[in-house]
């Protein structure tokens, strides 16, 4: 590691500089959680990191006050988008919503920050745009057999570098990113920096005032330093000389928003969206302490039940796997503490097997292990997946397995 600080702690809030951040949900310690480990590293990887949720009580920021060295995160990074189900269909349907709002010409420049794999950018290419993906971990280097991509951080160079020799884009996304950005002021300026005089800056992420009606609450990781609201959103943005044109909510990832913003004065009209989305987060609380601690106590209820499911089993040497390597199931078992329970985890995912999940360091292997193994309990992890898990494994049901389900509600599925 190049860094002598693992970790930061940022005391003052990044949005508005205020003092009044206060903690409102303290986590477990938790692993980098996708830092599914080789076997030869099994000994050197165990270090766990705190993972507390904060409020600005002035402006409604919801974040971790806690920053991990990016390094720690994303140096083997392997996370896909091609690999969430339902991800293409969803990129289609925004490439052609964001290309009817910002009624940008053909053949104009989209650059994907944080491209990933190129999933979205393939896309817009598709759909007659000229696209350049930037993408820092190593999955840039598959993309760019599909559209081109620069393997590096964003920053304001880079901004400079692609403007020169490339000229400016007309739209400029960051999907599932946005919230992962360390210093998210500068990165907007930057995105600024690179956009067209009617350019727009398309943001998706998370939006945890959706995730929170399904008590997903595993979408709080190291690497989301940031939950935000629209009215968070459009403060930030504005700080950054942008004002929010339009937004919408939806399904993806247990719930996101999609906000498109243009430079501050632009030509297009703003939405209603806009205000309606700042009202509703007004009324349902999700700028004040009271609502994450409530919420922190129906997730614990939620663990209590699942516990008082799993203890006697373990206790009557019932075997029990788990079903899902992902970033969200380490945070999951990991607050559950549950990884004492589980035998190993099966995964979809080619990347993820034969290694080892962090902290827990329990083994991963293909689903078809159930079918060796026929272990009496597999709990689905990656309960948000719960359905096509389930009807994928019919076969493990009728030879007598069952599936326990951890979240919105405990439950067992049998036969
Ligand atoms: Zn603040």
């Amino acid at each position: 590691m190049s860094s002598d600080e693992p970790i930061r702690l940022d005391k003052s809030c990044r949005i508005c500089g205020s003092q009044k951040t206060k903690d409102v949900w303290e986590l477990k310690p938790t692993p980098p959680g996708d830092r599914f480990v080789p076997e030869s590293q099994l000994d050197s990887s165990k270090e766990k990191h705190p993972l507390i949720l904060a409020l600005c009580e002035a402006c409604g920021y919801l974040h971790l006050p806690h920053v991990l060295d990016p390094k720690l995160i994303y140096s083997d990074y392997l996370y896909e988008s091609k690999v969430t189900l339902g991800l293409r269909q969803h990129f289609k349907e925004y490439a052609e919503k964001v290309l009817s709002i910002s009624k940008t010409a053909k053949g104009s420049m989209v650059v994907d920050l944080g491209s990933n794999d190129g999933s979205l950018l393939e896309v817009f290419q598709n759909l007659g745009m000229t696209v350049l993906g930037i993408e820092p971990s190593v999955i840039a280097l598959k993309a760019n057999d599909i559209v081109p991509t620069i393997r590096d951080y964003f920053n304001e160079e880079l901004a400079k570098n692609i403007v020169k020799n490339q000229g400016k884009a007309a739209i400029v996304t960051a999907n599932y990113m946005y919230a992962n950005i360390d210093d998210v002021k500068q990165f907007t300026r930057d995105a600024k920096e690179l956009l067209d005089e009617d350019g727009i800056f398309v943001i998706q992420t998370g939006y945890h005032p959706e995730q929170m009606k399904i008590f997903m609450f595993d979408y709080i990781y190291h690497e989301h330093i940031a939950y935000f609201t629209v009215k968070v959103l459009s403060r930030l943005l504005q700080d950054c000389g942008f004002e929010l044109l339009h937004v919408e909510t939806n399904p993806m990832k247990g719930g996101s928003v999609r906000a498109i913003a243009q430079h501050a004065g632009g030509q297009r009209k703003i939405d209603q969206s806009v205000d309606a989305f700042i009202q509703n987060e007004e009324a349902a609380g999700m700028h004040k302490c009271e609502t994450y601690f409530r919420f922190a106590e129906d997730i614990n209820d939620r663990k209590i039940a699942l516990l008082e499911l799993l203890n006697p089993l373990k206790s009557e040497n019932k075997r029990i796997v788990g079903y899902g390597a992902s970033i969200s199931t380490t945070t999951l078992a990991h607050q559950f503490e549950i990884g004492g329970h589980l035998e190993y985890i099966v995964d979809d995912n080619p990347i993820k097997q034969g290694l080892y999940s962090p902290g827990y360091h329990l083994p991963v292997y293909a689903s078809g292990k159930l079918y060796e193994d026929m272990p009496e309990y597999v709990v689905i992890l990656a309960w948000q997946y719960q359905d096509a898990i389930i009807e994928r494994n019919r076969e493990y049901l009728d030879r007598g397995g069952a599936f326990i389900v951890p979240l919105p509600d405990t439950k067992i599925v049998k036969k």
